[in-house]
């Protein structure tokens, strides 16, 4: 392997988590090196409005919000890269990475922030409707919903979490359940049965959606593939996924701990995975809370464990 020179502090990602720590790392002359993934920007590249990003009392989108945090990395000095790590081998020291199936480095420190990503029913309308009444996010876009209709697909803890959210901003919320129960805890189950705007539909999957200025309805069909089976169609403005993320964790197999979804297992409540030297942060460790916010957080948490990891190796 070629090793013209070695990284001190590897950042792979560039949603909120990978570009905190290369702020923290870079301010900390840890000259990080950021590869940006497949994805620039991540999840917050398909959100519209973020109301939530504390010191924005406007708001922003996600896309700004992302390009500011990208400038204040480069500003310190993060060397921002594209390509997306396909390799990367823990077992050396310093650790081997592959860069998009050929280019190979290496590094003493790596920050793994690779995100999760929403999973969808792969219907070709999620595609048509994406950013025109179609979310996978309730914290994110349920308050332009205010006083409408709503559905939320899923029988999960999410999917009761979110209609529950919704609930409190909209006027009718359908939960669409593909089951004749739910998977969520009893007493998610409890809070959501106990609100009047929330509808049940058991046994219920979505076909397609309709409308001429964004969703306007989704076309679903009860007990598919029974006799029983009926056609129903339903008048909503917004569409929720909530049937679980995916996190982008396939090229880590067998190098990591990973729970049995996938997410990197992280220790004592900190960054640390089990492999010593290898940081973790933002959504790819993290299948409860998935706010820019909480991913920042851990970013700059990382970046911190990073520079102590390198202070006490001497590297
Ligand atoms: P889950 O995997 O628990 O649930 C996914 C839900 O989506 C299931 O009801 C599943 O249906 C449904 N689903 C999956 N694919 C499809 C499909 N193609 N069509 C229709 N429905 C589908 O994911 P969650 O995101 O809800 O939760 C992830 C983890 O996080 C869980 O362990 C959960 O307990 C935890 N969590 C805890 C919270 C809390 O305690 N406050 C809040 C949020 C999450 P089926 O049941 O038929 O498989």
């Amino acid at each position: 392997m070629s090793q013209d020179k070695t990284i001190r502090c590897l950042i792979i990602g560039s949603g909120p988590a990978g570009y905190t720590a290369a702020i923290y790392a870079s301010r900390a002359n840890l000259s990080p090196v950021l590869y940006q993934g497949l994805q620039p920007g991540g999840q917050l590249t398909t959100t519209t409005e973020v109301e939530n990003f504390p010191g924005f009392p406007e708001g922003v989108t996600g896309p700004q919000l992302l390009e500011q945090m990208r400038q204040q990395a480069e500003r310190f000095g993060t060397d921002i890269r594209s390509g997306e790590v396909t390799r990367i081998d823990f077992s050396k020291r310093p650790f081997e990475v592959e860069i998009d199936g050929s280019t190979e480095l290496t590094a003493q420190a790596v920050i793994i922030a690779t995100g999760a990503r929403a999973k969808y029913l792969g219907l070709d309308d999620e595609k048509k409707y994406a950013g025109m009444g179609v979310s996978a996010c309730a914290t994110c876009d349920g308050f332009f919903y205010r006083k409408k209709r709503v559905a939320v697909v899923g029988g999960g803890d999410t999917a009761c979490e979110e209609a529950l959210y919704l609930a409190g901003i909209a006027e009718q919320v359908y939960l669409i359940v593909r089951k004749d129960h739910l998977r969520a805890s009893k007493v998610m189950q409890e809070r959501l049965f106990a609100r009047e705007n929330i509808e049940v539909l058991f046994e219920h999957n979505t076909v397609g959606l309709f409308g001429d200025n964004g969703v306007e309805g989704a076309h679903l069909v009860y007990k598919k593939g029974t006799p029983e089976e009926a056609k129903r169609d339903i008048a909503i403005d917004g569409f929720f996924l909530a049937i679980g993320h995916k996190p982008n964790t396939d090229f880590l197999a067998g190098q990591l701990e990973l729970d049995e979804a996938g997410y990197i297992v992280t220790r004592e409540g900190r960054p640390l995975t089990s492999v010593e030297g290898v940081f973790a942060a933002g959504d790819v460790a993290d299948p409860r809370y998935r706010q820019a916010i909480t991913s920042a957080g851990t970013g700059c948490r990382a970046a911190l464990e990073v520079e102590k990891y390198l202070l006490e190796k001497g590297l």
